[in-house]
């Protein structure tokens, strides 16, 4: 084995991502604000009395745009806002926003600094990143105790401590003057499919509950509890906790086909486009690569600027359809990088330059739902809207 040499960690800048700087662009997803304050509003109203609403902002507020949802989310009562990574927190911090903010998941020893800086709490749920935290205060000294949220493993898997580690790390932030024990919290596995009382959730919710009570025994009692994502917030599995964590259902959509969103709940985004060329096609042409489209009757295509480089998935390949004119527009041949085409319904007329609504929309305008999207290319509503790309500028719509 060859010797590394030079740095274990190269040196690296960040660089700015000038193509999401320029607007113009005919492909753009619309947020709407006013839409996005009204679900919070409805969630809220739909939580038990005394448990708050935690507005989940990670992933670029699920490709909404993270700064101007989670501004919107505080003012409209949300209690705090959740976040993935130490970078998605430190963007809200210097956009102002002084909410409390939890990091849900795991973050690197080396990034635990970073996360103090900008008064980021950590979810814990190992040793190593309680050891990390308890070295990293002591090195800061804060002027009041840092609050850290440890994470239960109560049957997912994934991240968090088996219920007797969890308790030890309970105990040992408890006693820990620098630190505070801020929440003590779990996450379910099939809160959106699982409706049998006896299954496989209530067990999870024993599991954090017991924990509880053993620290409660000893006199420890965390700030705050929380369990529920939208799923289980949708199914009043959130009762007795200090907030629900709630996503997806703010953005409008749906975590499971069996639990329908409370009324007045909407979609948030509206993936929009303009035509770029409207041609004829006749019998024995194809569209696009592979030659996999062929047409056999006269037909009127049009060009629509978006392809799976601004999210707008591959697998929609002669499944997906928009809607133009108020009709379905059906993608005929293969999603490219950066095009689709589109079947233009018989008797509708456009020209450049017309509107295409690719994916949500208000009431009344024909086009596919984030949910028929994510079905008709075999995936969920959530990577959906995460894969919409940094270039589809956001376009904001406020509200007074
Ligand atoms: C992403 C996430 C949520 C939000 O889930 P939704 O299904 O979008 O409501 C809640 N809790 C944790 C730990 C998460 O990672």
């Amino acid at each position: 084995m060859r010797k590394a040499s030079g740095p274990v960690s190269a040196p690296f800048r960040s660089i700015p991502n000038r193509e999401a700087e320029w607007t113009g662009r005919a492909t753009r997803a619309e947020i709407d604000l006013g839409a996005f304050a009204g679900n919070v509003s409805v969630i809220r109203k739909e939580l038990p009395a005394g448990t708050g609403l935690m507005a989940v902002v990670k992933a670029n507020a699920y490709g909404h745009g993270a700064v101007e949802i989670a501004r919107t989310a505080v003012e409209s009562g949300a209690v705090g806002l959740g976040v993935a990574t130490v970078g998605e927190g430190q963007a809200l911090r210097l956009a102002g926003i002084s909410a409390p903010i939890l990091i849900l998941g795991a973050v690197d020893p080396g990034e635990v600094m970073a996360a103090l800086g900008h008064e980021l709490a950590l979810t814990i749920g190992t040793e190593e990143l309680l050891e990390a935290v308890q070295s990293a205060v002591r090195t800061v000294v804060p002027v009041a105790p840092v609050p850290v949220h440890i994470k239960v493993d109560t049957g997912l898997r994934r991240y968090g401590a088996l219920p007797d580690l969890a308790c030890v790390l309970a105990r040992r932030v408890d006693a820990d003057p620098l630190l505070e024990l801020d929440g003590l919290s779990t996450h379910f596995a099939v809160a959106d499919t699982d409706d049998d009382e006896h299954g496989f959730t209530s067990q999870q919710r024993t599991a954090l509950a017991q924990c509880l009570a053993r620290l409660a025994e000893e006199g420890i009692r965390p700030r705050s509890w929380h369990q529920a994502n939208s799923a289980a917030a949708l199914r009043h599995l959130a009762e007795g906790s200090s907030f629900a964590r709630v996503g997806l259902a703010l953005y409008g959509a749906s975590p499971s086909p069996k639990l329908p969103l409370p009324g007045g709940v909407r979609p948030v985004m509206t993936l929009r486009s303009r035509i770029a060329r409207v041609f004829d096609l006749t019998p024995g042409d194809s569209v696009g690569y592979g030659r996999g489209y062929r047409c056999v009757a006269p037909e009127r295509a049009a060009l629509v600027p978006l392809g799976y480089a601004d999210g707008y998935r591959r697998g929609l390949s002669d499944r997906g359809w928009m809607g133009i004119a108020g009709r379905k527009a059906p993608v005929i041949g293969r999603i490219s990088m950066d095009q689709t085409v589109v079947r233009l319904p018989d008797g509708v007329t456009t020209t450049v330059g017309d509107e295409v609504v690719v994916m949500g929309g208000i009431l009344g305008e024909a086009a596919p739902t984030v949910d028929e999207v994510a079905e008709l290319c075999g995936t969920i509503s959530y990577e959906i809207f995460t894969g919409i790309a940094a270039r589809v500028p956001r376009h904001v719509l406020r509200f007074d």
